[in-house]
């Protein structure tokens, strides 16, 4: 990066986003035309050869690659039109949707992909919410309008309904599956036509109209699609709200545009609206006050632990996502609650090629601070000032399972590495108050079990094993000390602590959690730990 003079400019060119989709929608697709657009790589193909040669290098990805899943997000930075933007990847599988949940609360804002045949899908619509909860603004971009899809205006109805939000068409589709020929764009009365021949670069028409009666589309346009151009867009210019700025960005309205990834078609328009109506790096909750992006001091936090990258290195990277400041190189920075600064002296970087040394960053930025445990997803990192970022949320498992080493004498060398993985954030662990030498570990979904399986016996040589455990789910129990204490000897057999020391409770069934509830109206019994 260029040395930064006017950190007001940088800032307000950043745009930090995510894009959310179902498994399959075609994440993978749009962020490599994204790249490719943009210039960071030179051929299509090349994210996934990139993942190759990382798969090839680290071995723990053996289930990745197996399944053929990604299971690691990363970052991609990337210049276009004098913006800076920094794509947060997102674990597109189901089951890896803790780690996907904290990305996106390091995100400004999120693009989320549907494909045009199924509209909303399930884990489109968890993401949605999680967006929702802290008001990220979201750019629709409905995906596969090279195929048979369904009829626009009911994708439109569709998002609208399931997700209660105000939805207008940034762009409007003409024709569709093998008759798609392009889009009209509602925003600003321009024409783009899809160029069918090449699918490794953009040559689509694209050309400025009047309106809709601009003799120019008749020259594009048989006059029957021409007409029902006109009758389409004139009537969701009725039905659909006006495209409102404010309540984008307030989370309260998407915009929509319609495109086919694989075909490169309408990634330019939705690169160039992330750019023009995305926000820049936001003001960020945080206690005791909120934190301006343009403040002097650096602040940010993490939001993941990537360990063992490198298995000869042991390395373990935290993200961080930068909240204010001027950050530089060699820079320290003080994890808030702990009295040892980390000296930053080679952060990292994700340019979308390569991981590079960054000198320089501001906020919006995200940074990888190589570490050995000092840093734990959730910290603050300050210049000195006890700032905590909130709403960074850990979820309550729902699948859960005792979990022994194979050989026993490993016990101890097991509850490390638990503990390891549990700061990144791989599982959720707790160790049960009676039992004292089995661990029981969480899950959100069962993927998760054969990775940490996996990584406890690549990296750190223990082969385990796991045993069903009567519990049927896990709460943060939390209250007064007196009603907390009075509670832990009345439930000691349902009690454990989880690896930060926070007891959480495991019920044996649907049941037994109503009933403990109703009968300790006191405690909170939380489904999401907050890590204030
Ligand atoms: P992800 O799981 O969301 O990352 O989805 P991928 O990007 O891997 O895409 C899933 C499948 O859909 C792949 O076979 C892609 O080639 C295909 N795909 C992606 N975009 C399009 C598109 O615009 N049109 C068509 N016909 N197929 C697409």
């Amino acid at each position: 990066m260029t040395d930064i003079t006017d950190i007001g400019a940088e800032i307000a060119r950043r745009r930090t986003f995510a894009i959310i989709s179902h498994p399959d929608a075609g994440k993978t697709t749009l962020t490599e035309k994204l790249l490719l657009f943009s210039g960071a790589i030179q051929m299509a193909g090349a994210v996934k050869a990139r993942g190759e040669q990382r798969r090839a290098r680290s071995d723990w990805l053996k289930v990745e690659r197996e399944r053929g899943i990604s299971v690691s997000a990363s970052v991609m930075s990337f210049e276009h039109d004098g913006f800076a933007f920094n794509l947060l990847d997102t674990p597109g599988h189901e089951d890896f949707s803790e780690d996907t949940y904290r990305t996106l609360t390091a995100v400004d804002s999120a693009i989320m992909v549907i494909d045009a045949a199924k509209g909303i899908e399930e884990q489109t619509r968890k993401l949605f919410e999680v967006c929702r909860l802290r008001d990220v603004p979201i750019i629709t971009f409905v995906n596969k309008m090279d195929r048979e899809a369904r009829d626009p205006l009911e994708l439109i109805d569709e998002i609208e309904q399931t997700l209660a939000l105000d939805v207008t068409p940034a762009a409007w589709p003409i024709g569709m599956g093998r008759h798609f020929r392009g889009c009209y764009h509602v925003l600003d009365d321009r024409m783009v036509l899809m160029d069918r021949g090449d699918r490794s670069s953009i040559n689509d028409a694209s050309f400025s109209v009047t309106g809709l009666d601009d003799p120019t589309i008749g020259e594009h346009l048989p006059r029957d699609q021409w007409q029902e151009l006109k009758d389409q867009v004139t009537m969701v210019r009725e039905l659909c709200p006006a495209f409102d700025l404010q309540a984008y960005r307030e989370g309260h309205m998407t915009p929509v545009f319609f495109g086919s990834a694989l075909n490169n078609f309408g990634v330019r328009e939705l690169l160039e609206g992330v750019g023009r109506l995305a926000p820049s790096p936001r003001r960020q909750p945080a206690t005791p006050r909120d934190v301006a992006p343009d403040e002097d001091k650096v602040t940010g936090f993490v939001f993941k632990i990537q360990a063992n990258m490198d298995l000869k290195h042991r390395d373990r990277i935290a993200f961080v996502r930068l909240c204010s400041g001027h950050f530089k190189r060699g820079m320290r920075l003080l994890p808030v609650g702990s009295t040892k600064a980390v000296n930053v002296s080679a952060p990292v970087m994700f340019l979308a090629q390569d991981r590079e040394i960054a000198d320089e960053a501001v906020a919006g930025d995200i940074i990888g601070i190589p570490n050995h445990g000092t840093l734990r997803i959730g910290d603050s990192l300050t210049e000195g000032e006890e700032i905590r970022f909130t709403g960074i949320p850990s979820f309550a498992p729902e699948l859960l399972r005792r979990i022994r080493p194979e050989d026993p004498m490993k016990a101890k060398h097991l509850g490390r590495a638990l503990e390891q993985l549990a700061e990144e954030g791989v599982a959720a662990v707790m160790k049960p108050r009676i039992t004292s030498s089995a661990w029981v570990v969480g899950v959100v979904g069962s993927l998760q079990f054969d990775v940490l399986a996996d990584r406890i016996r690549t990296e750190y040589g223990i082969p385990v094993s796991y045993e069903t455990v009567e519990a049927y789910a896990a709460r943060w129990v939390s209250g007064d000390p007196a009603e907390m204490k009075r509670f832990a000897d009345n439930n000691v057999s349902a009690l454990s602590d989880d690896h930060t020391g926070r007891p959480v409770f495991l019920a044996r069934n649907a049941w037994h959690l109503n009933r403990t509830v109703e009968d300790w109206p006191k405690l909170k019994f939380d489904k999401v730990k907050n890590q204030v």
